[in-house]
């Protein structure tokens, strides 16, 4: 019943999407492009080099001295297709050389000139060699853009200075005297990045040939409409109806969870990225990572790459308290911490969840609205309602967010923070009753199917989640493990090749899932560990296979956050240690439901012990830790860092740095913080807790974003809904009739 609704529900979107021809999902687009081939091909077409772009034409971008012409020389080669210099179009034109045109009419005129003369062009089939200044004429741009596929030949800029320092550069826009090269090759940069359907990284070293390869591998993917497609960790792969069916990233990021019950992981590998490319990512900042590794996880066709640049930068520029968004901080010996709590709301979830709505919003069809529903018991709660609250407007008039979260049981920081977001399209609500029974409840609601099926027909509304489940939330999470390699080589720590160790304070298994998703783009990263409190599942699990839940009673513990029963990613991470083998996955996770149990086969066994090892600590320890390390150190340790501390302490041999992964800023536990830190009267408020750690004058330093937060907030005008699911249905309802119905 619940499939058959959720089926109703997708084809609903899907016809919806046909008509209004908005944003339509992939599966509809590829299902017209089979009856229309005019641009895009199947696999079976991408077969011949020469048929690979129909009848569009291959663009080349890219600064001056990235190669363009002898590149599109070695791709007309390859393909067949003729090749055409914008250059020799524009002497020819003009009678005269580029360099003199530039001189007797200037700068400006020069770019509109060669803009117009573009713009009369009608080619097709061929592969264009554009000049480095055409990029910054936008309707030409439009022009070029939608007869061809604009490919942007990404050079550094000591390649890029190299190359020019020997040549003649008057024929450079914008070069003149008193402007460097690197001045030139920065403002460009913003119109190169506006126009690219395909980016071809180069390396220091790579022969014209070898980027004419990578161009063609890179238009090849574009055009693969087919490829980036997800299946769930259940399915069977000789199934091939399932094998068949179409989700791709679009569908995942609505859909969340997948309809046999599993989760959705890549059908194909990631992609794994040379030590070359990763060598240029080492200079450039987050957000440039960010961008590099999303564009190629995510298939254009989704998501393209201008738009995931818009939604990188949202998500990471100045949300941020920390410009390098991700620091890492040495320690002490071969100690590092990764300080993952600089986002708005100080807790490494920001780095989901500041880029999820985006991708959320970009994603959804436009045909019913939204209400993302959450039960949290820490710090997922004010990051969801904080990504949210920054969509557009227009976004926000379509989605909404409601969680819920133990009235009770919730530290007065994580509280205040959550009920300080009570704007526009989000709120929370305290519920008189434990964690449990919220999450129990919201799960309970998303599979009755007669309750959501009422909502979507009576309000146009459909419930969604927002947690680690969905591969977007994930997804995000790979950049800081690969970008905390790429700093340790930044600050000398390490040079490319070398090793390094992590340690992660684990409850779902996202972020450490994360680090081997980075392992497998390519970070040599040696051993995973997991570190968890009393409620010690992972631990045994990493360690003897058995994945048992028979003896086990959850403990309320300082960091809540990891008191998880079910490690929801275990599973996508069991799927790729076996290769893919679902069935097996399936066997498993259907034997948890049922006999709360499973223990993995022994070769997996092995497997899963060549990435992680395991171990747990307890709260003393943690607080002993933290006291500890601020003694010696003048670094305070939030309660989930002290466990990964104490964990790495035991664990980690020291021949490698060790990064432990800091999860949350100490602010978020402020009170417990303090009495770890042995201060003697620890006052009851929020604010006074904070000003009180920040008293020390110890680091990491205060965090605003929050400090700010609390001041806007009276605890006593929070709301609060009894522990009965039909009163938690009722706030469902009033808050969607207000959000989406302008009922006051
Ligand atoms: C959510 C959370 C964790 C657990 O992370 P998973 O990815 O679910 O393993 C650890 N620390 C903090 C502070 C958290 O908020």
């Amino acid at each position: 019943m619940t499939r058959l609704i959720h089926l109703t529900h997708r084809l609903f979107h899907r016809y919806a999407c046909d008509q209004l021809l908005i944003p339509m999902s992939r599966n509809i687009a590829l299902t017209f492009l089979k009856m229309y081939p005019f641009s895009k091909c199947s696999k079976s077409m991408l077969s011949t080099p020469s048929s690979l772009v129909g009848e569009k034409n291959i663009v080349l971008q890219g600064a001056p001295g990235a190669g363009k012409t002898t590149v599109a020389m070695f791709v007309g080669q390859i393909t067949g297709l003729p090749v055409i210099d914008i250059n020799e179009v524009l002497e020819k034109t003009w009678h005269m050389s580029v360099a003199q045109k530039l001189q007797e009419v200037g700068d400006e005129l020069f770019l509109q000139e060669e803009g117009e003369t573009i713009k009369k062009l009608s080619i097709a089939r061929s592969v264009i060699s554009l000049t480095g200044s055409n990029p910054m004429h936008p309707s030409s741009m439009y022009h070029m853009k939608k007869t061809g596929i604009v490919v942007y030949l990404d050079v550094s800029l000591e390649d890029i200075q190299q190359r020019l320092e020997g040549m003649n550069v008057d024929h450079v826009v914008g070069l003149r005297p008193g402007v460097s090269i690197q001045e030139m090759f920065h403002y460009r940069q913003q119109f190169y990045h506006q126009w690219y359907d395909v980016r071809v990284l180069c390396q220091v070293g790579d022969t014209a040939e070898a980027v004419a390869k990578k161009v063609l591998d890179g238009v090849k993917r574009y055009q693969d409409s087919e490829s980036g497609k997800f299946i769930s960790t259940r399915s069977i792969a000789k199934d091939s109806e399932f094998r068949r069916a179409p989700s791709f990233f679009t569908d995942v990021v609505i859909e969340g969870l997948a309809l046999d019950g599993g989760l959705y992981v890549p059908a194909d590998q990631l992609p794994e990225l040379t030590a070359g490319e990763w060598q240029r990512l080492v200079g450039a900042p987050y957000t440039e990572r960010a961008q590099v590794l999303l564009e190629k996880c995510i298939h254009p066709d989704d998501v393209p790459a201008v738009n995931l640049r818009e939604m990188v930068v949202k998500a990471y520029g100045r949300n941020f308290s920390c410009n390098k968004i991700a620091p890492v901080r040495h320690l002490s010996g071969s100690q590092f911490i990764l300080e993952l709590f600089h986002g708005p709301t100080a807790s490494f979830k920001d780095f989901a969840l500041q880029m999820f709505p985006q991708l959320f919003a970009y994603c959804m069809p436009r045909i019913c609205n939204y209400l993302i529903l959450a039960a949290t018991s820490g710090d997922t709660g004010s990051a969801v309602l904080d990504g949210f609250l920054r969509l557009s407007d227009a976004d926000k008039q379509r989605i909404a967010v409601l969680t819920f979260f133990p009235e009770e049981r919730i530290s007065q920081i994580q509280k205040a923070q959550m009920i300080s977001y009570k704007a526009e399209n989000v709120k929370a609500v305290g519920v008189k009753s434990d964690f449990d029974f919220c999450q129990t409840t919201v799960k309970q609601i998303f599979t009755n199917p007669e309750y959501t099926g009422f909502l979507t027909v009576e309000y146009g509304t459909a419930l969604c989640t927002a947690d680690s489940i969905n591969w977007a939330c994930l997804l995000p999470q790979v950049v800081y493990h690969a970008s905390t390699y790429l700093d340790l080589i930044n600050q000398g720590v390490i040079t490319f090749g070398d090793t390094v160790d992590v340690c992660i304070p684990t409850g779902n298994f996202s972020n450490i899932l994360a680090a081997v998703y980075a392992k497998c783009m390519g970070i040599p990263i040696r051993k995973i560990i997991c570190a968890s409190n009393q409620n010690n599942t992972l631990t045994d699990f990493i360690r003897t296979g058995k994945y048992d839940l028979r003896w086990r009673s959850m403990t309320a513990s300082l960091s809540p956050t990891l008191d998880v029963v079910k490690s929801s990613n275990v599973e996508r991470y069991l799927h790729l240690v076996s290769h893919g083998d679902g069935q097996l996955v399936s066997k498993l996770f259907s034997q948890l439901e049922e006999q709360c149990y499973f223990q993995v086969p022994n070769t997996l066994l092995q497997r899963v012990q060549r990435n992680f090892v395991a171990d747990w600590c307890s709260e003393e320890e943690c607080l002993d830790a933290i006291y500890s390390v601020y003694r010696s150190t003048g670094y305070i340790l939030d309660m989930h860092t002290a466990l990964a501390k104490v964990v790495a302490d035991r664990q980690h041999d020291g021949i490698c740095p060790v990064v432990i992964v800091s999860t949350a800023h100490p602010c978020k536990s402020a009170a417990a913080v303090l009495q770890a830190l042995r201060v003697k009267e620890i006052s009851q408020h929020p604010i006074d807790q904070l000003q009180m750690l920040n008293s020390l004058n110890s680091l990491p330093s205060i965090h605003k974003a929050v400090l700010e937060r609390l001041g806007k907030v009276h605890i006593q005008e929070s709301q609060v809904c009894p522990a009965d699911p039909s009163d938690i249905m009722d706030n469902i309802e009033r808050f969607i009739q207000q959000k989406f119905m302008n009922v006051a």
